[in-house]
């Protein structure tokens, strides 16, 4: 039996684990298949505070997982694909086993949405990124490409015109899912230009992101567009399947929350992209993920038995 078992290990997890585990609770964390999240897929990460010549995404999942660990935290690389949210004693099925956990942190997170074409996946990292705030600085003086007509897409096709010589704005259809403001500055926007009903179909590049293959899906005309990078905006998806029918959340699989990260179950708290389709950054998940487990304290202290590392519960026997 755990005091806490928290499903994911990007900042959201580790940063719950190690509050839960100083504030003495028998802490697991899940990892899933993906250690680290999405900020382990980021190269350099330059906005961490704390971090003033920067560092690399999985280094600095790995300090946070040290750290968590120096407190007693129990690290499973396990995919957990079932949870019995009936209420707490709360059990939790993975492929190597089941466990037991007096409260639940949620920290599973979200992916963003590929355009699946050729040349994505070989040049991720190299001119293909999916986020302006973590890679733009280093696109200084060059044009670059947003695919995308929604906020996200335009908001940060404006962030990137601080560094870019150039953003085009490349969208399937001629009219913008955006809000009214932001298309109004984009479209101010000196530095933006628009492609209209229009697909990117293949991403090229030896070393780093050369051009890009468009389709235009009114006329059916081919053509090659010069960039040194393409931002890719087609909006996320939370990794949320598993809590489908167990916990309230909205249309798109985000998990609904309250300001404390309380989700509908009690002893079921939820941190960063599972539930936050707007912030998206690795600190804002990180300070979710301490408030969780802020939360999750009290709710065990509540349940009238004592917080402990019980004998066993941290290695998970
Ligand atoms: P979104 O609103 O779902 O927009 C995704 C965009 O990508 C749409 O324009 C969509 O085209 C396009 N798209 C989807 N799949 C595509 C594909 N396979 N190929 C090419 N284009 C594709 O996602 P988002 O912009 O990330 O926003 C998510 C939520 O966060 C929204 O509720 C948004 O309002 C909110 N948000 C708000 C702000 C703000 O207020 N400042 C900033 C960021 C995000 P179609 O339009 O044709 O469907």
């Amino acid at each position: 039996m755990y005091d806490v078992a928290i499903i994911g290990s990007g900042t959201a997890g580790f940063a719950a684990a190690i509050y839960c585990a100083r504030a003495n609770l028998a802490t697991v964390v899940f990892t899933g298949d993906e250690f680290g999240g999405q900020i382990a897929t980021t190269e350099d990460v330059e906005n961490y505070p704390g971090f003033e010549d920067g560092i690399t995404g999985p280094q600095l999942i790995a300090r946070m997982q040290k750290q968590a660990k120096r407190f007693g935290a129990d690290v499973k690389f396990e995919y957990i694909d079932n949870l019995d949210a009936d209420g707490s004693p709360f059990k939790l099925s993975g492929r190597a086993g089941s466990y037991h956990a007096r409260s639940v942190i949620v920290a599973t997170g979200a992916s963003p949405k590929f355009l699946g074409v050729p040349g994505e996946k070989e040049l991720a990292g190299r001119g293909v990124s999916y986020c302006a705030t973590c890679d733009g600085a280093f696109f200084k003086g060059v044009p670059l490409a947003i695919v995308g007509g929604g906020d996200s897409a335009l908001q940060e096709g404006l962030f990137l015109t601080r560094f870019a010589s150039k953003v085009t704005v490349i969208h399937r259809r001629d009219q913008l899912r955006a809000g009214a403001l932001l298309q109004k500055r984009a479209v101010e926007n000196p530095k933006i230009d628009f492609i209209w009903d229009t697909v990117v179909v293949e991403i090229s590049g030896k070393e780093q992101v050369e051009s890009l293959r468009l389709l235009n899906l009114k006329t059916g005309e081919k053509s090659d567009y010069p960039v040194s990078g393409v931002f890719v905006y087609i909006g996320h998806i939370p990794s949320t399947k598993i809590f489908r029918g167990k916990l309230e959340m909205n249309e798109e699989g985000y998990i609904l929350a309250d300001r404390r990260m309380h989700t509908s179950v009690e002893g079921i708290f939820v941190a960063g992209e599972a539930q936050d389709n707007y912030f998206r950054q690795a600190i804002t998940s990180a300070g979710e993920g301490a408030m969780a487990a802020m939360e999750a304290e009290k709710f065990v202290a509540a349940l009238g038995e004592p917080a402990r590392q019980e004998a066993g519960a941290a290695t998970g026997a």
